[in-house]
């Protein structure tokens, strides 16, 4: 059954046809990584994670890029122009102490950890646009040998007029482009839309990350380093290129004016744009305050595989808006999952249900409509299939899902740590506290969470 994706270059549903049988060349813009990652970033991600597991659950082989950005990445992109503003790495370092180095190296760090949290398969490789600059400086003289650059007092520019299909991807003119810019245009571009592929390092300062090149000491312009990561992993031309709808118009418009120019060959046969995170129904934002990180959904008590049940419950090209409530919602669905498959009884021998599995693959392959695959999991659950019918069931559609529902399948608590919670309730009679709480960490070094009833019982439950 054929895989179908909304296909942003041509704003149609489409059949996928891969270029090699059987498998998926794969890119994702990932993390400009000056800060922490924040949910609605995540988000995106969720959506390179579901497509590789959807691709691999129809046999497929995905090889899955996605980029740390650690250079190039102007603040002005904030504002609708990628080539003014400072250098969000720089200016981290700058505001930390740091070197620009070991702030993407901290920031890194922390992403991997949300990563791993929510579940998201690693990618075949995370590619640092800092490691490429080689490929990135055979780009621009690809370009330039083909008459597309042209040299301004602060770098080298595409030239978008000499590219007739610019504008395909975003639907864009030059004149509406820039009216739409809040930002004074640089006089010494030709076009509103051409963009920066290498930028001179200041004069007067010492940058933290800076390279020579045949036309100065400088750095590559932020839209260089994916369709250069891109085509050294991938090929000239890769199969789908992923990201958050707001690069859509002009990162990687311009990702495939560059590539296109350099190869003369198309660079992507599918575009995906996943729509965005809001919170509180508006715009989420560090300067709002409302920018929320995985650990801070850690800290007010949710499970970070609360928001990955959280994102599934919505499909990715509909806007999602993130509460409080809204997450507390999808922390109780997936609990009550979990304790619903903790109550069933296995069976070796049990073999999922076709006719459920095929409506869920139908519903994934329906340009990942994830939410009614839940709904069709759910579905399973209420049937009156046998029990273990269901667990196989279930957790063959949790190749896709990615909830760890086999964590959860009839699990038995050691009686090891049933004895330490009758310890621990018996210090709490006692009225002797700290023991009580030394005993409740020792239940969680172990791997489970007690939770106590008002009757004086309680309840032992897996950590997740
Ligand atoms: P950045 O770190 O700004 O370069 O963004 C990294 C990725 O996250 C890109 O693919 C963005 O499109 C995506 N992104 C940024 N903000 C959001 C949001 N609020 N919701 C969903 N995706 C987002
Ligand atoms: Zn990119």
């Amino acid at each position: 059954m054929a895989i179908r994706i909304y296909n942003s270059l041509s704003k149609q549903v489409e059949d996928f046809k891969p270029m090699k049988p059987d498998m998926v060349l794969m890119y994702l813009c990932g993390p400009t990584v000056y800060d922490y990652v924040t949910i609605g970033n995540y988000r995106t991600y969720t959506l390179g994670d579901i497509v590789n597991r959807v691709f691999a659950f129809n046999g497929f082989k995905v090889k899955y890029i996605m980029n740390y950005t650690d250079v190039g990445h102007l603040t002005g992109d904030n504002a609708g122009d990628a080539d003014v503003g400072d250098d969000r790495l720089e200016a981290a370092a700058e505001k930390e102490g740091r070197s620009a180095r070991e702030i993407a190296d901290y920031y890194i760090n922390d992403f991997l950890k949300g990563y791993d949290k929510l579940n998201l398969i690693r990618p075949f490789k995370f590619t640092r646009a800092t490691e490429y600059i080689h490929e990135q400086l055979d780009l621009v003289r690809a370009l330039e040998r083909q008459g597309f650059t042209y040299r301004t007092s602060d770098g080298i520019y595409f030239d978008t007029s000499k590219f007739e299909e610019y504008g395909a991807l975003s639907g864009l003119s030059a004149e509406s482009i820039k009216e739409g810019a809040r930002v004074e245009p640089n006089p010494e571009k030709k076009n509103p839309t051409d963009f920066a592929l290498w930028k001179f390092s200041p004069t007067d300062t010492k940058r933290w990350q800076e390279w020579d090149s045949p036309w100065g000491i400088g750095f590559p312009g932020w839209h260089l380093e994916c369709s250069a990561m891109a085509m050294k992993e991938l090929g000239e031309t890769i199969d789908i290129h992923l990201g958050g709808e707001d690069l859509r118009m002009i990162h990687h418009q311009n990702e495939i004016a560059q590539s296109e120019c350099a190869t003369g060959k198309k660079f992507v046969n599918y575009w995906m744009h996943g729509a965005f995170l809001q919170v509180d129904g508006g715009r989420m934002g560090k300067s709002l305050g409302n920018a929320f990180t995985v650990v801070d959904i850690e800290n007010k008590g949710y499970d970070a595989m609360a928001l990955r049940y959280f994102y599934l419950s919505a499909h990715y090209r509909s806007t999602l808006n993130f509460t409080w409530e809204a997450l507390l919602g999808a922390q109780n669905s997936l609990h009550k999952l979990y304790d619903i498959l903790a109550g069933y009884k296995e069976s070796e021998d049990a073999s999922p249900s076709e006719r459920h599995l095929s409506l869920f693959i139908q519903a994934v392959n329906n340009d990942f409509n994830i939410p009614e695959a839940l709904a069709v999991l759910w579905d399973t659950l209420k049937s009156n299939l046998p029990e273990p019918v269901k667990i196989a069931t279930a957790i063959k559609m949790d190749a896709v899902l990615g909830l760890n529902l086999e964590n959860y399948v009839g699990y038995e608590i050691p009686q090891d740590v049933v004895n330490l919670a009758k310890t621990r309730g018996e210090y709490r009679k006692a009225g002797i506290w700290d023991k009580a709480d030394m005993v409740r960490r020792q239940i969680e070094e172990k791997g489970y969470i007690v939770e106590d009833a008002s009757d004086g019982k309680f309840k032992l439950k897996r950590k997740m």
